[in-house]
């Protein structure tokens, strides 16, 4: 049909108001967790190791090529190059996504590449997401190591194919509708969802669909306005155009997805960037031509209500999900364990000791760090309580997929309600779900220790440790008594800071005990 699908991101002309990002100012729920005077820590030691300067992601550096052996280039995008990498120990493949920093002089393209492997590191573990395995910095450059897509692009499949049987169409716009689920659900609004975006995992036919690119992904709130022009011109919603926005342009983007699956063709379409916008705000959209003639009235319905131009009125993910033409043309995706699961996982083996200096660090948290946890933790308590009950953790982790027995979803419940009280508040959830990342920083550590260290003598004490607990409403002598006996390694009847730092870094202290997943 003549119409070349070109690749790439979108510049959007002057006319269209185009303004870079502004940063925005705290939103009240982050304000309120700003340091309580109590808790207001001191500054780190000077003695303990910092991150460099000039450091993007904020720790120290370390060498991606003493873990992993950079391979053949993969591809290429705005920043980056993507190479096949081996890791050393196992062997095993991965693709290793390196920025160089001298392309990133302004603050905001820093800001971004540390955003993109926030994302990553709370969305990895979901069906349809590519996995991430870690994030390395050098004096030269920050390197996302994930996981293998050895499949290619879907955007080079469609090309190849031109358009697909309704079925195969259906697979793929679940697929895709469940990402945005998923990003939605847990506070992340993708913002630039289009083929290119789509990696397959394996050659095989059938292979798994991975949304990998999160580069223009954010952290969203409820009910914010958002206005930065972001995307690419032909998935771009007609109100980022209108500079007033939300998480339902991720559902549009995959409508056009859906029209181009389904036709070969994008819905708007024009020589110009101009023409294409100015398609998209007059939001007709072509059913007569071939094939659409021949296309089932189910498919169309759902296009429809995937383009619709009301964002308020546009079908939701959880719709899509239950749409008839989804219900019956798409595969159902295997669950596997998300990354929020399995940090509630660790954090159940944890000791009390432990679980009280994660809280002290989370409750000292803000901005970027936690907005997605503050967006799960708003989704899952579903009757705006302000807690989350047995029943909202249940139907919360069965919509990451996560298949868990009644009894499992009790001793998770048990395990993060910290002070015992039967529901989940807002920091035992985010306590709970913390990336084990915030402890590979020395600060946060450090000031943890200094918040038990109520006298500064360098040791914490039976004392201490037992005021400390007893204002949280936790653990009696025999538990304390315990707690250093098991983190004491010298037997002096205290703990010093290099025994803390111990604790904190293992695994956990007491032996796991395994959950069965089904
Ligand atoms: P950018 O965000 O800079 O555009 P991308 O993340 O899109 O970069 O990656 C650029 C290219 O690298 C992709 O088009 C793809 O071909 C390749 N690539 C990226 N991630 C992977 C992966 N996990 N597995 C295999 N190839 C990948």
């Amino acid at each position: 049909m003549g119409i070349c699908l070109c690749k790439g991101k979108t510049t959007v002309p002057e006319s269209y108001g185009y303004q870079p990002a502004k940063p925005s100012t705290p939103p009240p729920h982050q304000q309120s967790l700003r340091p309580r005077p109590e808790t207001r820590f001191a500054p780190p030691s000077p003695l303990k190791p910092v991150a460099q300067p000039d450091s993007i992601l904020g720790r120290p550096y370390s060498d991606v090529q003493s873990v992993y052996t950079l391979g053949k280039e993969l591809g290429r995008g705005q920043f980056g190059v993507t190479y096949l990498c081996t890791e050393s120990s196992t062997g095993l493949q991965y693709a290793c996504k390196s920025i160089s920093k001298r392309k990133l002089r302004r603050k905001n393209d820093r800001d971004d590449i540390k955003r993109e492997m926030q994302i990553l590191q709370h969305l990895t573990g979901q069906a349809n997401i590519v996995d991430f395995k870690g994030a390395y910095e050098d004096k030269n450059s920050v390197h996302l190591v994930m996981e293998l897509c050895a499949g290619g692009e879907l955007f080079d499949r469609i090309i190849a194919k031109g358009h697909y049987t309704e079925k195969a169409a259906a697979g793929i716009c679940k697929a895709i509708v469940n990402v945005v689920d998923i990003c939605n659900f847990m506070g992340v609004m993708h913002r630039d969802l289009k083929p290119e975006n789509f990696l397959l995992a394996t050659k095989n036919e059938g292979a798994m669909l991975k949304a990998t690119d999160f580069g223009l992904s954010i952290f969203f709130e409820e009910g914010k306005v958002y206005r930065d022009i972001v995307g690419s011109a032909y998935y771009v919603a007609p109100e980022v155009l209108k500079r007033r926005y939300g998480k339902e342009v991720d559902i549009w983007s995959a409508g056009v997805i859906l029209y181009i699956l389904l036709s070969g063709v994008p819905p708007f379409w024009a020589e110009h960037e101009k023409g294409i916008f100015d398609a998209i705000l007059e939001g007709q959209i072509d059913f007569e031509s071939s094939p659409w003639p021949s296309i089932s009235k189910d498919a169309k319905d759902l296009v429809r209500r995937m383009l619709t131009q009301d964002p308020k009125k546009r079908i939701t993910s959880a719709q899509v999900l239950e749409h008839p033409w989804i219900r019956e043309g798409g595969a159902s995706d295997k669950p596997i364990d998300s990354a929020v699961l399995s940090r509630m996982k660790q954090f159940r083996a944890m000791n009390k000791l432990k679980k009280l200096a994660l809280k002290v660090i989370a409750e000292n948290l803000s901005g970027e760090e936690i907005k997605g946890l503050k967006q799960m933790f708003t989704n899952m308590d579903t009757d705006n309580s302000g807690t989350i009950t047995f029943e909202e953790l249940k139907s919360g982790l069965a919509r990451l997929g996560s298949k868990l027995s009644e009894a499992e979803v009790k001793q998770l419940m048990e395990a993060a309600d910290v002070d015992g009280n039967g529901t989940i508040d807002y920091i035992e959830f985010i306590t709970a779900t913390l990336h084990r990342h915030k402890l590979e920083s020395e600060e946060n550590v450090h000031n943890a220790f200094k918040y038990f260290d109520k006298d500064n003598s360098g040791f914490i004490t039976m004392d201490e440790l037992e005021v400390a607990m007893k204002e949280h409403g936790l653990g009696d002598d025999a538990t304390i008594k315990e707690i250093i006996s098991e983190v004491d390694t010298d037997n002096d009847g205290k703990i010093n800071y290099d025994e803390f730092c111990g604790m904190m870094r293992s695994g956990s202290i007491r032996p796991q005990q395994p959950m069965k997943l089904k």
